[in-house]
């Protein structure tokens, strides 16, 4: 999509992240979780909120469902309208993380040039990306949405992994593999690992 050319962002003025970082006592960050449907974006990220809430941490999920629902409800499921889906989430999470808030972005996020897009929106330094890791046969067979099966008898064409390419990422910063891990385990083990990218110091 084309820059707008008479736009001017002032950004010079506003109270900077750092600032709202240690207003919040927290390091921003954006977890951006990939995965087929199914693998556990939603549930990890839920547990995870509720696990950081108690400890002090202000953070925000973003779900595909509910994303589609209301800001992306014009877009469709080809590759085009995922990726405008992904560009817009992305844009989305860079705004909260200059507020200093923690991300949890579940979204299927199918391939790596979409990941990719989103990690230069929000910037490098800001961003994680973890995959959510479990095989088609299991997601199938939790078929949590029962989308699997009304992609089975047709009904539905373009269903990441059954009739629409899912690229898995070759070098995650985190993998968890759900179909063997618990989900405490899974929460777990993400915790640890954001933990040290969150804490605040001076
Ligand atoms: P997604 O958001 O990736 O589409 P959901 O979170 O909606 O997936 O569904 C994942 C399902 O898998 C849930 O029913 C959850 O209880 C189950 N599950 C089993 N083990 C795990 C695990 N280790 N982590 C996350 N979810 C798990």
């Amino acid at each position: 999509m084309n820059k707008q050319k008479n736009i001017f962002p002032h950004i010079e003025g506003i109270i900077k992240k750092d600032q709202k970082e240690a207003f919040l006592k927290q390091k921003a960050l954006v977890v951006w979780m990939t995965g087929l449907s199914g693998a556990g974006k939603t549930t990890i990220a839920n547990f995870i909120e509720k696990e950081l809430y108690k400890r002090g941490y202000f953070t925000q999920i973003f779900d595909g469902d509910y994303i589609r629902d209301g800001l992306n409800q014009d877009l469709d499921f080809t590759i085009k309208g995922r990726t405008e889906n992904i560009r817009r989430i992305a844009e989305v999470c860079k705004l909260f993380v200059n507020c200093g808030v923690i991300v949890f972005s579940c979204f299927v996020s199918p391939t790596k040039k979409m990941r990719d897009l989103a990690k230069s929106i929000i910037g490098e330094e800001n961003f994680i990306e973890v995959y959510v890791n479990s095989p088609l046969i299991v997601c199938e067979k939790r078929d949590t949405k029962g989308l699997y099966a009304r992609a089975r008898s047709g009904e539905i064409k373009n269903l990441t992994g059954v009739n629409a390419i899912y690229e898995a990422p070759i070098n995650p910063d985190i993998e968890l593999k759900t179909d063997v891990l618990t989900i405490e385990q899974t929460v777990e083990k993400l915790i640890d690992n954001i933990l040290p990218k969150i804490t605040y110091s001076k």
